[in-house]
C-alpha cells in the first residue's frame, strides 16, 4: 500500500501500540521471566502491506506469546535492567521526534544530550573534565575508550594511529585482573588483538587485581605505554578493583586507567556503597550502561573521557557537508545518532537523585537477602561474598567433592538441570557461570520492579529446581 495512506491513521496506530504495550506491561510480573518458544513459519515479504495497525496485530498474533518477561522483576540473568515509566515514554518520544544528534545547529536535541551528560556526571560524582557522550551500550563505550587510549599510547610511541594505523607499532599491553568479555571484543575490533590483554593476578579470594602484581608488570614495562583496565563491578561477583591504588600506579608509570563501570558506577548513588568508587577521578576514561541500572530501554551506554582531543582524532568524520565544530558525531563510531539521551533525561528528571539512591540501595539489599537465603539453604552455597547487587552461588557439595574430572562434568550437568527447570518453571531466570573452576549460577539485581516479595519467590523456585 501507499505509505501516505496511513497518515490519517497515525493516532489510531499509536493508540493500538499503546494498547499493545499496556497489555504486555500490566501483567508483566506474571509473564514467564524467560522462555524457549518454537519459531513460527517465516513469512514472505508481502507485495501489498497490511498497514500500521494490521502490522501491529499481525506481530502480536505471531510473536507476542514468545516474548520474555526480561524487563520484569525476576529476570536476574546477565545484568538486565527494565525500563522505568518515564524512560519508556522518553524512548517513544525519541522515535516520535526522530532527531539526528550528529551535528549542532539544526535542533536543540544535542543540547539535551549535553545536559543529560551533565546530570549523569553529577549522579556519578564525576568532575567536569570528563567529557561524555552516548553510545549503544557499555561494549561500545569500552571500545570508544580503548580506541582513545590506543591513540594516546601510540602517540607516545611517535605514531598517529588514526592516520597511519598500527602497522609499525609493537603490541600495546592491556592489563587487568578481571576484564569483561567486551574488553577482549574491543581490542579485537581495534586491531590491537585479544592477545594484548594480560590477566594480572587477583587478591586471594577476590575478583580484584593484586596491585603488587600490577606494579611489577608496569615496572617491567620500563615506561612503555600501557592501558590498565579496572573493573568497577566485576560481572560474576560485583567485586571492585581498588581504584585509588590503580590510579596511583598508573600515574607513577604513565599508564592509562580505564574504568569499566557498566553497572557498578551506580554504586555512586548509594552512600553505603559509594566508597567502592573512591579514586574514580583518577581515571582517564570511564564506561557505563544506561540499559542496566539506569533502567532505560536497550541501546544506551555512556563513555566519559578526559582526552577529547585523542577521542576526536579517532572518530572525526571529515567531509565538506559535515560540520567541523565540536559536534557529537566526532566523538563516536556513528555519524547519524539516535536521540538516546532523551529516555535517560526523562528518567533522571522524573525520579531524581533520591529515586536512584533508593533503587540502588534496594537492589543491594535484595542481593544481600538472597545471599542470606542461599547461605541458609540446604541445597545451595555462595561462591563469593555479595559485594553489591550480584549473587554468585552453586549447588552445595560435600567436602572433597569435585576433585575428579567425572565429578566436574557431573557438576555442570546438575547445574544445567537447575537452569532448565527454572526455565520450565518460569518464575525466575538466572544465567550460568563458572567461578574459580566451579560451575555456578548468578543473580543480578538492577530492575526497578524487583521488591522484597520477590526474594521468597526466587528462593522457592530455586528449591523446586533441585530434586
Ligand atoms: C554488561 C557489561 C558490559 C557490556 O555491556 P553491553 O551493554 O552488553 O554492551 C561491559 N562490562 C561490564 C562489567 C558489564 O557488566
Amino acid at each position: 500500500m501507499d505509505i501516505r495512506d496511513d497518515r490519517p491513521h497515525l493516532s489510531n496506530i499509536l493508540a493500538t501500540a499503546l494498547n499493545a504495550a499496556d497489555e504486555f506491561l500490566e501483567p508483566l510480573d506474571q509473564r514467564p521471566a524467560a522462555l524457549r518458544p518454537s519459531s513460527p513459519e517465516p513469512m514472505a515479504l508481502p507485495e501489498e502491506g497490511c498497514g500500521g495497525r494490521g502490522a501491529i496485530e499481525l506481530f502480536r498474533r505471531r510473536f507476542e506469546a514468545g516474548l520474555s518477561g526480561s524487563s520484569g522483576p525476576r529476570y536476574l540473568g546477565f545484568v538486565t535492567g527494565g525500563s522505568t515509566p518515564a524512560a519508556l515514554a522518553g524512548d517513544w518520544l525519541a522515535a516520535a521526534y526522530d532527531q539526528n544528534l550528529s551535528n549542532d545547529g539544526d535542533s536543540i536535541a544535542t543540547t539535551v544530550e549535553r545536559e543529560t551528560i551533565q546530570l549523569l556526571r553529577s549522579l556519578f560524582g564525576l568532575g567536569d573534565d570528563f567529557e561524555g557522550v552516548f553510545v549503544s551500550g557499555a561494549t561500545q563505550a569500552n571500545t570508544v575508550a580503548l580506541a582513545t587510549a590506543r591513540q594516546w599510547a601510540a602517540e607516545r610511541l611517535g605514531v598517529d594511529v588514526a592516520q597511519d594505523g598500527l602497522w609499525t607499532l609493537p603490541s600495546i599491553p592491556v592489563l587487568g585482573g578481571t576484564p569483561h568479555a567486551s574488553i577482549l571484543k574491543a581490542v579485537s575490533i581495534l586491531g590491537m588483538g585479544r592477545g594484548c590483554v594480560e590477566h594480572m593476578a587477583c587478591l586471594p579470594g577476590r575478583q580484584a587485581v593484586d596491585p603488587q602484581a600490577l606494579a611489577a608488570r608496569l615496572e617491567a614495562l620500563d615506561g612503555a605505554p600501557a592501558i590498565v583496565i579496572a573493573s568497577a563491578g566485576e560481572v560474576n561477583t560485583g567485586d571492585f578493583d581498588d581504584l585509588v591504588a590503580l590510579g596511583e600506579l598508573c600515574r607513577r608509570h604513565g599508564a592509562w586507567l580505564h574504568v569499566d563501570g557498566a553497572f557498578g558506577l551506580f554504586a555512586a548513588c548509594d552512600p553505603d556503597k559509594a566508597d567502592l568508587l573512591r579514586g574514580l577521578d583518577a581515571a582517564d576514561s570511564v564506561a557505563t550502561d544506561g540499559h542496566k541500572w539506569l533502567n532505560v530501554p536497550y541501546d544506551s551506554g555512556i563513555v566519559f573521557t578526559r582526552h577529547l582531543e585523542h577521542q576526536e582524532a579517532v572518530f572525526k568524520a571529515v567531509a565538506a557537508y559535515l560540520g567541523a565544530g565540536p559536534d557529537l558525531l566526532h566523538r563516536t563510531p556513528e555519524n547519524s545518532r539516535r536521540f538516546r539521551a532523551l529516555p535517560a533525561w526523562m528518567t533522571l528528571m522524573a525520579y531524581g537523585r533520591s529515586g536512584y539512591r533508593e533503587l540502588v540501595s534496594r537492589c543491594c539489599r535484595l542481593a544481600s537477602r538472597l545471599g542470606d537465603g542461599i547461605t541458609a539453604s540446604e541445597h545451595y552455597e555462595l561462591l563469593a561474598p555479595v559485594h553489591l547487587d550480584i549473587v554468585c552461588f552453586a549447588l552445595r557439595e560435600a567436602d572433597g567433592e569435585g576433585e575428579r574430572d567425572v565429578e566436574r562434568r557431573d557438576r555442570v550437568i546438575r547445574r544445567d538441570r537447575v537452569i532448565n527447570r527454572l526455565l520450565d518453571d518460569g518464575r525466575v531466570y538466572l544465567t550460568p557461570t563458572v567461578f574459580d573452576g566451579r560451575p555456578g549460577l548468578r543473580a543480578a539485581f538492577v530492575n526497578w520492579r524487583t521488591g522484597d516479595e520477590d526474594i521468597e519467590v526466587i528462593l522457592e523456585a530455586l528449591d523446586a529446581a533441585v530434586g
